[in-house]
């Protein structure tokens, strides 16, 4: 017996519907907004993710996969989504097109993390991407679109939370700040935060470690260090929101994992029990075009986990709508009505309804099983007697009527009672 690597998933046949499901809304939602979808390689250069995601963070610092290939060139497997459009948007020149860039990706990512629920190590993401405005409103819309996404998924037990962490100016004068306050503290906090202190205090804010969370509550907050430009900023996305319906609670707590944010920052968090937590984050990342070796283009965007809000639609009893399933499935009872069964399903498919028929030479109690089992609408049996009259005998599932339908008119039958 050979298993899948530890933290990875089956996506099996029988729940594939709510995969789709997910992706589906994700597009639909993606299109009312304009933005278009786009797609990058699942491995790139390790060294856009060291400059675009940044040294200090988790995923550069411990979670990449990491390799040498043949040729001998360092390569990673995507651990998000971000820096791969960015690199994407230079190097195809596209800043020189329509601006703003709207685009979408529905990606799987990779990161070594301890597996748990809701933490895997091949996991997936829909995320958006903004560039080239630099004003609320691209935050405003960003957020808008992350909001009608999870609406309409049905999700309603979700909170969002805002906070700004400002500009690389008023953030110098905060580090400071967090410095004296987490000094003396120190000693008392974990490896991971003693470094962070060093090359990014904010970066302990975020810290899991319950040693560490009980200094943060009463840490300094950066709203009240943020410059006049930045606070300008924030209270028009703040407003934004708020003409748009969209509820938020402002958390100076959140200062996603990422090096590369600026300014707005945002998390959608779920409180249905079962769920894990934060199920889509993101925020305004200025610095990161020009931290990957283009110029400066301003960029808003998020990425939300697929397995957290499949495992909140669960938790809230979201309904999911399933895929279609066959509406007719045609049954041979000998020899020569399997062969006619299986041409039939052919001019059905053709005809626009969905068919299935007998490909283990079944019996017919053991083929009437299989369409009960497979949700099959219609069942139309076709035997000697069938055969002469060129007519089937379709029956309904639903109440156990049945009809004799010759086989010229099947297609436009179904089509009409399915
Ligand atoms: P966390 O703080 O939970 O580790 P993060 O800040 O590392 O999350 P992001 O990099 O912002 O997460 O990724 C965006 C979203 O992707 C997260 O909000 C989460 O829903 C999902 N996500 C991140 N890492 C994983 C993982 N290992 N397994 C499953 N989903 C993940
Ligand atoms: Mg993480």
């Amino acid at each position: 017996m050979l298993f899948r690597p530890k933290g990875t998933k089956d996506m099996l046949p029988e729940e594939a519907y709510r995969w789709q499901y997910l992706e589906r809304v994700a597009k639909e939602t993606a299109a009312a907004f304009a933005f278009k979808e786009i797609r990058t390689p699942v491995f790139e250069y390790t060294e856009l993710f060291s400059r675009g995601v940044g040294g200090t963070s988790d995923i550069v610092g411990k979670e990449m996969y990491t390799f040498l290939d043949k040729g001998n060139r360092s390569v990673t497997l995507r651990p998000e989504g971000t820096a791969g459009v960015a690199r994407a948007f230079l190097e195809n020149g596209l800043a020189g097109g329509a601006m703003p860039f709207k685009a979408y990706y529905l990606i799987s990512a990779f990161r070594y993390e301890r597996p748990q629920a809701g933490r895997l190590r091949e996991f997936h993401q829909f995320g958006a991407e903004l560039y080239g405005a630099e004003g609320a409103y691209a935050d405003a819309e960003v957020i808008s679109l992350a909001d009608a996404f999870l609406k309409n998924l049905g999700l309603k037990q979700i909170g969002l939370k805002i906070n700004s962490i400002g500009c690389k100016t008023c953030r110098a004068k905060y580090h400071e700040a967090l410095k004296n306050y987490f000094a003396p503290r120190l000693d008392e906090m974990c490896a991971d935060c003693k470094v962070r202190f060093e090359k990014n205090p904010m970066r302990i804010l975020d810290c899991k470690e319950e040693g560490c969370r009980r200094f943060t509550a009463d840490a300094p907050k950066m709203l009240d260090y943020l410059c006049d430009d930045c606070k300008d900023h924030f209270e028009q996305v703040k407003a934004l929101l708020t003409v748009s319906g969209i509820e938020y609670e402002t958390d100076p707590a959140i200062v996603r994992g990422l090096d590369y944010y600026s300014r707005t920052v945002f998390e959608f968090v779920t409180s249905a029990a079962g769920a894990q937590g934060t199920v889509l984050g993101g925020g305004r990342y200025d610095t990161l075009l020009s931290d990957i070796g283009g110029k400066n283009v301003p960029a808003v965007g998020f990425a939300a986990g697929m397995e957290r809000l499949l495992m909140a639609m669960e938790a809230e009893n979201a309904p999911f709508e399933r895929e279609k399933t066959a509406d007719c499935y045609l049954l041979g009872m000998d020899g020569k009505s399997r062969e006619k069964a299986f041409a039939l399903a052919g001019e059905l498919r053709r005809a626009g309804v969905s068919a299935e028929t007998d490909l283990m030479t079944r019996s017919v109690k053991a083929q009437f099983k299989y369409a009960d089992k497979a949700g099959a609408r219609f069942v139309a049996v076709l035997g000697e007697a069938e055969l002469a009259e060129g007519a089937a005998e379709v029956k309904d599932m639903k109440n156990s009527s049945s009809e004799k339908v010759k086989f010229s008119e099947l297609g436009q039958y179904l089509l009409n009672r399915r």
